[in-house]
């Protein structure tokens, strides 16, 4: 028998998508950390949101706690990319602990900015996501009830503040960058004299991949995101998908738990990754898809990226 020809599907590929320099820096850092203290070394919180990474690592000596309380005295210890309340480095210094922070400077900017406004009598309305760790670390920045979390433009319309004329607002950082304007215009026409970042804090990696998949979603059947579901920016890019008329969108850890019966009657697919999603994932998706498909492989680059953090580790050479 013959073989019958594989039907084509159109792949629009968003870019820049993945790794973003917050998280090449974290996890090299853990990376670095190891080949310097060797294993295993302590990780407070999953470094960077993503199960691949993570088992990785995992493998490779790293040990991923959720508390400094879990971790041994002789072990250095790895704040994640997320950032941690000074609760959680008051514990670790206490304790004299070798102490590495892989914070974002991304969220480190955010906090102390935070600070900043508390330390000047200002009570910061935090725009974010409860318990997320990045939006628990900066609240941890300040003494309670100074930094306020504000979900949505309900709450922003009805939260009770100090004194109106004394507020600021930040917040963090892998946001819907609409959803987040929205939410700024009620603060703002609320409260006037609010202070704040001259746009808003989500950064450079999370509108940069929210600008790609708007431009490369609009008709797609179905719009696929490589990442974890504990990810924000993957379940952001996932929701842009959708609102930018994708018929449907969905988080795909990897190629191996992904069920190909959805791409019956597909012919054009989106995708993109998460910040914290590695580009073997998506190169996996591919051949996998390609045993399947014929691809008709397409680019929407909507900008580049060139940031580079270096490592809190790197020796003076
Ligand atoms: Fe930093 Fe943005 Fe990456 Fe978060 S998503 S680690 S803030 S660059």
């Amino acid at each position: 028998t013959k073989s019958r020809a594989k039907p084509q599907i159109t792949v629009r590929m968003a870019s820049p998508r993945g790794f973003c320099a917050g998280v090449e820096r974290a996890i090299k850092t853990v990376e670095e950390t190891l080949s310097i203290y060797g294993a295993p070394v302590y990780v407070r919180h999953e470094i960077v949101h993503n199960a691949h990474v993570v088992a990785r690592l995992s493998a490779m000596g790293a040990v991923f706690v959720e508390s400094i309380d879990e971790a041994p005295d002789d072990r250095p210890i790895v704040f994640s990319a997320h950032g941690a309340p000074q609760s959680a480095h008051a514990a670790a210094e206490a304790r004299n602990l070798v102490k590495i922070d892989a914070t974002c400077p991304l969220v480190l900017k955010v906090h102390t900015q935070a600070k900043r406004h508390v330390a000047a009598g200002r009570q910061v309305l935090l725009i974010g996501h409860a318990n997320h760790p990045e939006v628990v670390g900066t609240m941890g920045q300040a003494d309670d009830g100074e930094i306020l979390l504000v979900q949505t433009i309900e709450e922003a319309n009805t939260i009770a503040v100090k004194d109106e004329r004394a507020l600021a607002y930040a917040t963090q950082t892998t946001l819907s960058v609409d959803d987040t304007a929205g939410i700024i215009a009620a603060l703002k026409k609320r409260f006037p004299d609010i202070a704040g970042p001259a746009k808003e804090d989500i950064c450079y990696a999370t509108s940069n991949r929210q600008k790609a998949v708007k431009t490369a979603a609009p008709g797609a059947d179905l719009f696929i995101v490589i990442g974890s579901p504990t990810s924000s920016n993957s379940v952001r890019l996932v929701e842009t998908a959708k609102a930018a008329g994708a018929r449907d969108a969905i988080l795909v850890e990897d190629a191996d738990q992904f069920d190909w019966n959805i791409l019956e009657g597909v012919s054009t697919i989106g995708m993109s990754a998460g910040a914290s999603a590695p580009e073997h994932l998506v190169e996996a998706f591919l051949t996998a898809l390609a045993n399947r498909r014929t691809l008709d492989i397409k680019t929407i680059e909507t900008a580049k990226e060139n940031v580079v953090f270096n490592t809190p580790l790197r020796l003076a050479s």
